[in-house]
């Protein structure tokens, strides 16, 4: 089973959920698809032992060959080619190496050559789980392709339990997180942003189709009852409630998931995995569930 932990809104303690639950269960793959920030490591202390470069290819002109038809750059749908006079220029930050205009030029004038957007790294990581991560190259906007390969290098659909640790937002990167997921937990906190960013994250997973609960963090009295009733309207089971509290603050500032911190929190993650475990992957079985809080 896949489970995707996601969060519409940054900080709202998607990895330490993430972590915890693995390190619960455990599970037997964790991908931190986190690519611009991968912190999972700090929790799960993996040791890298494989390495592999994240490349596309990209095309590059030889101006020997070209007529300046324009066709490469007609057929781009990234703008990532254009004719400057006579001469077409490649811009390689946008370009998602779909390879049409290579196809499309009648002078085969283009050939590909690589770009390295990227790095993946895995190895064996605490409680016996098999870690990666993808790494994403200081200012590189292209996310997706990095979090796809890392997907294609690990995933492996018929573990016990696998679990992607998604960036935050509600961008391409988070879809191609949870696609091909069984079952989204959404991490929120009880404030007016982490109500706002959850109603999205929902949206998005709704789109595609996918059962999904909610786990609030940080949670005070009084303080989650917008959350709680949107969870209610939206038909988002409840899951697991964690408290607002200073030793949880403290242990999970050192590295320590939850059940570090408060053994208390194995059973109830593993309690919550069985539950969703038992479902069909359906969405229409969301209506089966109670919440475990308490
Ligand atoms: S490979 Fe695709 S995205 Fe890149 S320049 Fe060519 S058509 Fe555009
Ligand atoms: S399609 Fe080929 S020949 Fe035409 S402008 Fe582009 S590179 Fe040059």
């Amino acid at each position: 089973m896949i489970i995707a932990v996601a969060s519409g809104k940054g900080g709202t303690g998607k990895t330490t959920v993430a972590t915890s639950l693995a390190a619960a269960v455990p599970a037997d793959t964790f991908l931190d698809c986190d690519v611009e920030a991968p912190d999972a490591h700090i929790f799960l202390n993996p040791e890298f032992q494989e390495q592999k470069n994240v490349d596309i290819l990209i095309p590059q002109v030889d101006l020997q060959k070209c007529t300046a038809c324009g066709k490469c750059a007609d057929v781009c749908q990234f703008n990532a080619i254009a004719l400057m006079g006579q001469n077409p220029l490649v811009f390689p930050s946008l370009c998602h190496g779909c390879g049409s205009c290579t196809l499309n030029c009648p002078e085969e004038a283009i050939q590909e050559v690589p770009r390295t957007l990227g790095v993946l790294e895995s190895g064996p990581a605490a409680h016996g789980i098999q870690f990666a991560q993808g790494l994403l190259n200081v200012g590189e906007p292209m996310a997706v392709p990095v979090i796809s390969q890392l997907k294609k290098w690990r995933s492996q659909r018929n573990t016990h339990l696998e679990i992607r640790d998604a960036p935050p937002g509600t961008s391409c990167p988070v879809v191609e997180s949870l696609r091909g997921a069984d079952f989204v937990l959404l991490v929120t906190e009880p404030t007016p942003f982490g109500l706002h960013d959850l109603k999205l994250a929902a949206r998005v997973v709704k789109e595609l189709n996918l059962p999904s609960g909610v786990i609030i963090n940080r949670d005070r009295e009084g303080m989650s009852g917008e959350v709680r009733s949107f969870c209610k309207r939206a038909g988002l089971p409840i899951l697991i409630s964690i408290p607002l509290k200073r030793d949880i603050a403290e242990g999970t500032a050192r590295g320590q998931t939850l059940i570090d911190i408060d053994s208390k929190y194995r059973k109830r993650f593993q309690n919550m995995f069985k539950e969703i475990s038992s479902l069909s992957v359906l969405p229409d079985s969301q209506q089966r569930f109670h919440s475990l809080e308490g």
